[in-house]
Parts: C-alpha cells; structure tokens; sequence
C-alpha cells in the first residue's frame, strides 16, 4: 500500500534513470505522478469491426493475429515488423518501425487489441505503429478514452499509464483537502474520484466533472489566500502616517502642472488609508500616461515627512533608474532626496557607495526614499524604520507575484517588530471586473480615469504594404527634420531565444543605419544588454543623441522621452492588444501630435484585432477586447503568473468566483488559520509554492 506521499525512489518498479528523469520533471511522489494530468485522451473506446474501417479513422480492434514477420528493412535498416490481424469480419495489415518488443510479445495465435489510425496504401488499409494490447488484460492503452500525457525526452505516455494504473490500484484512500459538505452542496467529485475520472475516464462526463472540480479548487485556494490576506491586514498595524495639509499643498505648487480630478481624488484616498492604524493595501489602476508617479511621490511624501522609509520598487533596473531621476526632479524644490539601490546602481544623497555603505546607511535610517528593484526586498537589506513599499507596474511582475511581494512586504526587516508596510501597488494593466474580484477581492482601487488636459492622442495607423512602409519612412524622416524621435521596435521573443532575438535586432539596426536613414544616427537597446549599457543608451536617446533608437520590449514600460513622437512596431500581431497599447504610451508624452505604426509580419492574419488600435484610444476599452478576444491567459501572461491555464480561463468565470469565495469565506469565519483543516491548509501551502515568486 502507498500513500500520496510515498516516495517514487521506494517504488521498485521505477528504475533509476527513468527515476531521474522525473525528478527532473520535479514528480518526486506518488502524489506528485497523480497530479501529471493528461493533456487529452484519445477516444479509442469503441471496438469495431474489421470491415467497416476507412482510411483516415482513428479507432480500435480486437482479433487475432494471423500472420507474423518481422525484419529489417531493405533500404533504411529499420526493424519493420508486420502482422495481420482478423476478427469475424476481416483481416488488417498492421506493420511497426523500430518496435523491437512487438515481435517478441506476438505469436500466430495471439489475441489483441489495438488503437490508432486507419491508413491506406498500395496493398489497402492498415494501422502502422498503433498502440497494443493483449486482449485479455485490462484496457490501458487501447479500447478506452486513453490519456495522453505531456511527456519529456524518453518518458512516454505508455509508461504514465503504465505506472499510474499500476500505482492507482495499490493507493490508500486520498485524502480531500475540501471537505465533505462543500463537495456534497456544489455536487463536487472527491479528490479521488477526480483523479480516477482523468487518469480512467469512462466517458466526456467524468472528465468534465473532474475539471470542474480542479477548477474549484484551485479557485478556493485563491480565494482562502486573498481572504487570509485581507484579515491579515485589517488586524496588522502599520505607522498611521499624516501629511501636514501645508506640506501637501507646497508639494502641489512646485508641480509644472495642476493635478487632475482623478489625481486629487486618489490622492485623497491614500492619505485617508495611510493615516489609519492598519496597513494600506491599495492599487493604483491608471492608464499609461495617467500620472501614476506624483500620486505615489505624495504617498513617499507622507512617510518621508514622518521620519519613516519608503521602498519604492520597478520591475527592472532601467525603471528603477527612471524613477530615481522623476522624484528626484519632484522633489528637488521641496529638499527631500532620493536613493537608488539595485544590482549596478547604488546612489547615497548623490554619490555613488558601496553595496556595504548602502546596507548600512539604510540600516540607520538616513535614506528616506529608497527606489529599487524587487531585490530590495528579498536580500538582507534591513531598514530603520519602513512604513511604505510602493510596488510600479506591478503587471510586469504578474499577477499572482502580487501577494508574494506583499509576504516580502511583510516580512522585510526593520526595527519596528510590531508595525507591518502600507502597501501600495501601480498597475497601468486595467482590470476588468472579474478579474479583479478573483485575484484583489482583499484590496483597495483608486482609478486613474482621466488623462492630463493637455495630451494629444496619439494617431496609430495599421501599415499594410511595402508602398505603405516606404511612405512610413518618409515620414518618420520629416519628423525627424523637425526635431523630433521615434522608437522602432521589434517583438520579444522567447527567453531562450534571446540571442537570436539580438541578432534579429542586430541585423535589423544595421539595415535602418545603412539602407534606410542613412544620414540619420540610430541607435540600439535589447534585452541582453546590461543595466549600466541599457541605461547610457536610453540617456543618450533623452538627450538626442539618437534619433531613432531601435528596441527590443525593453522599452516597453514606464520609460519617459516626451521628446520622442513616433513609435513603429513591427510585426505587431505577435503582441497582445494590451501591451501594443502599453508601448504606444512610450510616445505622446510631450506637446508634440504623436503616431504609432504598427507592421504586420509577412504571414500575419487577422489584422482586424489590429484595428481596434486605430479607432479606440482608451486603455480600459482595450483590455476588453483583448480579454475577449485572447482570454486571461494571454492577458497577464500565464508564464508570468505562474497559475496553470485552467485557472487562467475560470478566471473570467464570475459564477465560479463567487461560489469559491463564498464558500472560503464560510469555512475561515471558524478556522481562520485552518487548524482544523490539516489537509486543505497543506494544499494551500503547496498551492503558494506552485505560484512561487520567480
Ligand atoms: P504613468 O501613469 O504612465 O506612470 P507618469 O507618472 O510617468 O505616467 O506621467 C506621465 C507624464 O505626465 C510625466 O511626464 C508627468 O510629469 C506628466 N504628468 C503627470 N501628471 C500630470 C498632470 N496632471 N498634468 C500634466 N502632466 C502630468
Ligand atoms: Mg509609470
């Protein structure tokens, strides 16, 4: 007998090399080879006869064998072995390549089922290379809806089955991290009726119940986490910080510009939250170009002005850079300085130190204002005295990665045992409804709804053909005459192919230097570059020593050229609607009318996704067709998430999330740590380690 937790190691019949090998697919136990689920089955469950297959049909038959003969090939030195099955109504020709088992398991004689595709050649139908059995043992691997499991380098989905069935026979009762009564109110399978109805499906029925059932619970687990999280923060306590309403208003005068009422209005709402006892937990939802940053300088403001830290943190090294510079500029009048601290740049009051002086300084309270990236939380960097962490455009760090910030949050270190970090996250990703029900039922919104008075939108035009493009160049080169920039950019590929996405890029520069605007000087930024060469790069574009910088996504967020008017994206399609509009928002930044071009790829289709580009201007509204049109998934990036695709799709599914949270919220009411539920607070434990920060 074995249990969930049974070592695969202990189980003789897996040998060691294939034992490696699933530890390398991280499938250490028992439990763990069960939740390796089929990606779908083959339908191979009904037997037919012989004489009513056509060419081109998958399906099964069970007869005898015949004939028998196995050899190697004339030409290609392969191991062919052929045979002939009968059954009452007729005789099939069945050959395998490279199968050296088959021959010795089949003798004239033997009965056996087999799945797999109808074909036709010279001599009429066969089945070449079908999965076998023996008539007389269990359906495994034919005559059933047979599973097919994601498999790696040598371990088949014959061996999944194989041992999965093998292992299923022998298992103790599962236990069910949800209990009894949830299962029976929402008519839920248990835990190992589930995987008995995926791992042996006896019809469509007992898949889909069990989905249903993966579906709820990986719902459950988010919603128990965001509940757990919100209670959380309503009996934390965190610094009540005020800012002095003088100070606030001095702060707003030295501006270039007045705020805007969705400013103000945020502006408000934080204060009120950061001079409360518990911590804030609030995201700061604005389109690009909304003005996300001088609603979070005045949040830094309050803490700074308070004696307190605050950690603001980017999602890479250039943002961090870039934030640096906008607060110090912001501050400047008002005498407040900014620090930055991340893997290349450490900046004291000015003057580059040593990782140590930086450790040290902040350990003693002197810098007040500290920009990042998310490194700032997770090495052994201690505070004084940190009341706030800032978290920008928090969608580059997924969705998923929010509440691990918020644990670093949490757990960051300081002299204040009893106090916990207001929170505030920014996000220019707009969050449709469910969504945001599903993942921020445990946290506050301030919408930036409205873009400052003076922004022009930006003219975004679809370029069909090469006499289009010509055009496009043309007048990029008149804009350039008139002293503005323009950004080209390439798509993000794969990160392990990244150096072919520098080449590509590479190679793409010296065409635009060479071919196409010659007397024009262009520069180049990709993603294999480092923070120090990224940023003398995106200087040197700030102060027009390019005026074209060619680049990879690595402009694609937060970076600040107002002096930059046009933006060419190529081969656009392989881009989300959401993130062509979040590089759109690299341009329109200054006074100056802006364009955005986007290029199709020589094979790309439906271009009509493309046009909504051209006619909607509005962040909120693109997300919505691109939720629509590409589902959650693709919205947030499933990989960046780090959520399994199925929950990605039950996000959009607001009947799942109210149930799920309801029931989650039912069982906490008198559990709230879930003592009393060993099983489902282990199953959430190894739920937050699957959605681990990367
Ligand atoms: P995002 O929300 O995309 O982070 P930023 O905070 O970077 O936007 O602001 C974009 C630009 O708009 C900056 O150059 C900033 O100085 C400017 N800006 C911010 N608020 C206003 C306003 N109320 N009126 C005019 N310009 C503003
Ligand atoms: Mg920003």
């Amino acid at each position: 007998m074995s249990s969930l937790d049974t070592l695969l190691s202990s189980i003789p019949s897996i040998k060691k090399p294939v034992l490696a090998k699933l530890q390398n697919m991280g499938l250490l136990t028992v439990g763990d080879l069960f939740s390796h689920l089929p990606h779908r089955y083959e339908d191979y469950a009904t037997i037919r006869p012989i004489a009513s297959l056509a060419a081109g049909e998958k399906c099964t038959v069970l007869g005898t064998v015949t004939k028998l003969h196995s050899g190697k090939s004339f030409r290609k030195r392969m191991l062919v072995t052929e045979i002939s099955v009968a059954d009452d109504s007729g005789t099939l020709r069945v050959v395998w390549f490279n199968q050296r088992f088959i021959a010795t398991a089949l003798k004239v004689g033997s009965a056996v089922r087999l799945s797999g595709k109808v074909t036709a050649d010279k001599g009429g139908l066969l089945m070449t290379n079908p999965e076998l059995e023996r008539a007389e043992r269990d359906a495994t691997h034919t005559g059933r809806l047979v599973p097919v499991y994601p498999e790696t380098r040598g371990l088949t989905s014959r061996f999944f089955r194989w041992q999965i069935t093998a292992l299923f026979q022998k298992i103790k009762a599962i236990p069910d991290p949800v209990p009894q009564e949830i299962l029976e109110r929402l008519h839920l399978p248990s835990y190992h009726q589930s995987l008995r109805y995926l791992h042996f499906p006896k019809n469509e029925k007992e898949i889909l119940l069990a989905e249903k059932r993966s579906a709820f619970d990986e719902m459950f687990l988010v919603q128990l986490k965001a509940l757990q999280l919100k209670a959380l923060f309503e009996t934390s306590l965190a610094e009540s910080l005020e800012l002095p309403p003088q100070i606030l208003e001095n702060f707003i005068e030295t501006l270039p510009f007045s705020l805007t009422g969705a400013q103000k209005k945020a502006v408000g709402e934080i204060l009120d939250d950061l001079a409360g006892p518990h911590p804030m937990n609030r995201l700061l939802n604005g389109d690009v170009g909304s003005g996300k940053t001088v609603v979070a300088a005045v949040a830094a403001l309050a803490a700074a002005g308070q004696g307190c830290q605050v950690a603001l943190l980017a999602p890479t090294e250039v943002l961090a850079r870039q934030h640096f510079e906008s607060l110090s500029s912001l501050f400047a009048p008002g005498g407040e300085t900014v620090s930055l601290f991340t893997g290349s740049y450490r900046l004291l009051d000015g003057k580059t130190v040593t990782r140590k002086t930086m450790q040290k300084a902040i350990e003693s309270g002197i810098p007040k204002i500290i920009v990042g990236t998310h490194a700032l939380l997770q090495e052994d960097v201690r505070f004084q005295k940190l009341a706030l962490v800032i978290v920008d455009e928090q969608h580059r760090f997924g969705v998923a990665q929010r509440a691990k910030l918020q644990d670093m949050s949490f757990g960051s270190q300081d002299g204040q045992a009893d106090r916990v970090p207001h929170f505030l996250t920014m996000t220019a990703t707009p969050i449709p409804r469910t969504l945001s029900l599903a993942f921020f039922g445990n946290l506050e919104i301030s919408l930036l709804d409205e873009l400052p008075k003076n922004r022009k939108p930006i003219i975004t035009k679809l370029v069909k053909n090469q006499t289009a493009r010509e055009k496009v160049y043309q007048f990029i080169n008149q804009e350039i005459k008139k002293g503005r920039q323009a950004f080209i950019i390439f798509p993000l590929v794969e990160e392990s192919l990244a150096l072919k996405e520098v080449k590509a890029a590479v190679k793409e520069h010296e065409k635009l230097t060479h071919k196409i605007f010659p007397h024009l000087s262009v520069g180049l930024i990709h993603g294999k570059l480092k923070a120090k060469e990224k940023e003398d790069i995106m200087h040197a574009f700030r102060e027009k020593d390019y005026d074209i910088l060619v680049a990879t996504a690595v402009v694609e967020v937060g970076v600040d050229v107002p002096n930059a008017s046009i933006i060419l994206i190529e081969e656009a399609e392989r881009f989300g609607l959401a993130q062509l509009h979040q590089f759109r928002g690299r341009v329109g930044r200054g006074e100056h009318q802006s364009y955005c071009f986007l290029v199709p790829g020589e094979n790309a289709k439906n271009l009509e996704r493309l046009e909504v580009l051209e006619k909607e201007a509005s962040g909120f509204a693109i997300a919505e067709a691109d939720l629509a049109l590409r589902g959650p998934g693709a919205f947030f990036g499933t990989r960046q998430s780090g959520l399994p695709d199925i929950a990605m799709e039950n996000l959009t599914n607001m009947k799942l999330v109210t149930i799920a949270r309801d029931e989650a919220k039912g069982i906490l009411a008198n559990d709230p740590h879930l003592e009393k539920h060993p099983a489902l607070r282990e199953a959430l434990k190894r739920f937050e380690e699957r959605v681990h920060f990367e």
